[in-house]
């Protein structure tokens, strides 16, 4: 692509792991959960439900993930609850906070390239002060003219970034792993995108790829195959 560009990028399981951490919590609830007949899907599917509610309430993070868990064990539990019991159980869900910041393979080189000809903003959702946490954490800022973390990204949330920004939405491309927040509402409100997938994507971001707009849409095997297309 000969023009500058605006990659809207974004970060958790598109520039570091996040969703893993996730997922090793759950399984420790599932482990000290130890319910007499449900499986850890159906255990999922509570807590699905649960989160699917406090998300529209309270956004997510950590925080809210260790929220969640404890409302899924006061639901499941088959023993008595005890207070102790809960701040275990919420116990999995803070520890995300002190996992290490990995980042995903080919990231650093390939920012470090796309940064020099494109300009590029992080657009992520989630807890203000963990987002920048992480941001601090991965060195990778630096490659960033402008950050936004949102609560919510659907399309009023792309079509407010382009307006405040004055983006061109033919030169605007979104780029990330989930399908739900950032391939199908950046396509709706007229942009371009880059599908990345993660194989550990969370399941409440996973949803059909849709092509409801003029935008263009390009699916990579990974990261570093961003260089050869911008
Ligand atoms: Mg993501």
């Amino acid at each position: 692509m000969q023009a500058p560009q605006h990659l809207l990028i974004d970060a958790d399981d598109t520039l570091w792991e996040n969703n893993i951490y996730f997922e090793e919590a759950f399984a420790q609830f599932v482990d000290f959960l130890n319910h007499s007949s449900l499986s850890a899907a159906e255990i999922r599917a509570v807590l699905d439900e649960i989160e699917l509610a406090n998300i529209r309430i309270y956004g997510y993070g950590s925080l809210n993930f260790a929220r969640n868990l404890e409302q899924c064990y006061q639901r499941l539990a088959e023993r008595e609850i005890r207070a102790e019991d809960l701040e275990t159980v919420k116990s999995f869900a803070l520890r995300i906070l002190e996992q290490p910041l990995v980042l995903i393979d080919g990231v650093e080189e390939t920012l470090e390239r796309l940064h020099k000809r494109h300009e590029l903003t992080l657009f992520t959702k989630g807890h203000p002060d963990e987002q920048r946490m992480k941001i601090d954490r991965s060195g990778l800022g630096r490659f960033f003219q402008h950050t936004a973390i949102v609560k919510e990204k659907d399309r009023a949330s792309y079509e407010a970034l382009v307006r405040e920004r004055g983006l061109d939405p033919a030169r605007t491309w979104m780029i990330g792993n989930s399908p739900k927040s950032d391939i199908n509402p950046a396509l709706e409100a007229g942009l371009n995108a880059v599908f990345v997938p993660h194989a550990r994507t969370w399941a409440l971001e996973r949803t059909r790829l849709r092509r409801p707009g003029p935008g263009r849409l390009i699916v990579v095997d990974r990261f570093a195959d961003l260089a050869e297309i911008f």
